[in-house]
């Protein structure tokens, strides 16, 4: 029997916000790696690791996955959160990764065995402008694609209208004058204004593309609960494969009103750490897509009984993934993907060259596809010098924020 005798935890990429966590054994060459990512809270995740989850696990048998997931889970009395869930999932998908090599298996035939040939992906398709986007949107029909989410402006684009008056207070009139914090970018977001320019946005791409690609979009949580129900039911005549994130994780409730009102597919879950805020949406049927990130539910372990729920009410899945999340995340989501009957898609990730050869084994992307090996384990590993190598300190030592979008008031809004 393997007993666990350390765990190592290397930052990569150039911002050094990629955690992952090497689980090593006294079984010679048996070791795993898992994705820990946090974008923001970086350095917590990884204090998280070394402090408080690894002292403990020395001398445990690795074999034990579900057994160390929920006694690590509950170790510190508080659980859940991102923090938490991350530096778990570093943990349990570098445990499935051991157990994948000791059986001589990848872990999708450890789950069950493959019930698709590979992974469909959705791509990113981006335009500053309607036209650029509509350009973008043939380049990867063009490569093969058949999933396409599509957004003008990038984050959270469509909806914004300039910072400045008629929309926006006169600085000089208020208490505050110029030193309010506000619209940092010069740009205030209205619900109206995304609403108009997101249905004519999909009018125009049905003109463009017809009915057979896939497309999704995703409103970043921008809108007000009412706003949301509406942006749903003008969707719906361009059959849109999903709409992601409509509301916010605090406004779940409102599903209700949407799925009253219109047929438009709901997808939502990357912010999602609690199991109570996926099971309501799943069991009442109020989603079509459940889409969490592997990495912030707590790994392999939660994320494949989030899927066997899905199945059972016919909700899909469509982990999340994002330009942030690291090739070891993707790859545990892909595995649980090859064995689920409930996926619905992927979401892709571009890295770069030379983080891809820092993961040597890491699944190949292809026109619209995600590729598995057939290697133990995950089928992944991680080149130590080359991810040292990635790392750039300057870059590493900044922090890091999610853009902020305020209303033309100056009040900030989600996410
Ligand atoms: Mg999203």
């Amino acid at each position: 029997m393997a007993r666990i005798t350390g765990i190592k935890v290397i930052r990569t990429r150039a911002t050094a916000s990629w955690v992952i966590v090497k689980v090593l054994t006294d079984q010679p060459g048996l070791d795993g790696i898992g994705s820990a990512h946090d974008y923001n809270a970086t350095g917590a995740v990884v204090a998280a690791l070394e402090e408080w989850m690894a002292p403990r696990l020395i001398g445990r048998d690795p074999a034990m996955i579900e057994d160390i997931w929920q006694s690590t889970f509950t170790s510190g009395y508080w659980r859940t959160g991102p923090t938490h869930n991350a530096a778990l999932a570093g943990i349990d998908i570098a445990l499935w990764d051991i157990k994948g090599k000791e059986a001589g298996m990848p872990v999708y035939q450890l789950l069950g065995g493959p019930v698709r040939a590979a992974v469909p992906c959705y791509a990113h398709a981006v335009g500053d402008t309607l036209e650029a986007l509509v350009d973008d949107v043939h380049r990867y029909l063009g490569d093969g694609w058949q999933y396409v989410r599509c957004q003008v402006g990038a984050y959270g684009g469509g909806g914004f209208v300039p910072a400045t008056r008629p929309h926006a207070p006169d600085p000089a009139l208020t208490p505050w004058g110029r030193d309010w914090p506000t619209w940092p970018s010069g740009r205030a977001f209205d619900d109206d204004t995304y609403i108009e320019n997101t249905v004519a946005m999909f009018a125009r791409l049905r003109d463009e593309v017809g009915y057979g690609p896939k497309l999704t979009h995703d409103v970043h949580e921008h809108l007000r609960p009412t706003s949301a129900v509406t942006l749903a039911k003008r969707l719906e005549p361009f059959r849109l494969f999903f709409l992601e994130d409509v509301l916010p994780p605090e406004q779940i409730a409102w599903y209700r009103q949407i799925r009253q009102q219109c047929a438009t597919p709901q997808a939502i879950g990357e912010l999602f750490t609690n199991v109570q805020e996926w099971l309501p949406l799943i069991s009442e049927r109020l989603i079509d897509f459940i889409r969490c990130r592997v990495s912030k539910v707590g790994g392999i372990t939660p994320a494949r009984k989030i899927a066997h729920v899905a199945e059972a009410f016919g909700v899909q899945t469509a982990w999340q993934e994002g330009g942030n999340t690291d090739p070891v995340n993707l790859t545990a989501a892909m595995h649980i993907d090859m064995t689920s009957h409930a996926f619905g898609i992927q979401e892709e990730n571009w890295f770069s060259e030379a983080e891809l050869e820092a993961f040597p084994g890491h699944p190949i992307l292809a026109g619209g596809y995600l590729y598995p090996n057939a290697r133990p384990g995950l089928g992944i590993d991680i080149d130590e010098a080359k991810a040292a190598a990635l790392v750039d300190r300057e870059r590493a030592s900044r922090p890091r924020y999610l853009v902020e979008d305020r209303r033309p008031d100056g009040s900030v809004i989600r996410p």
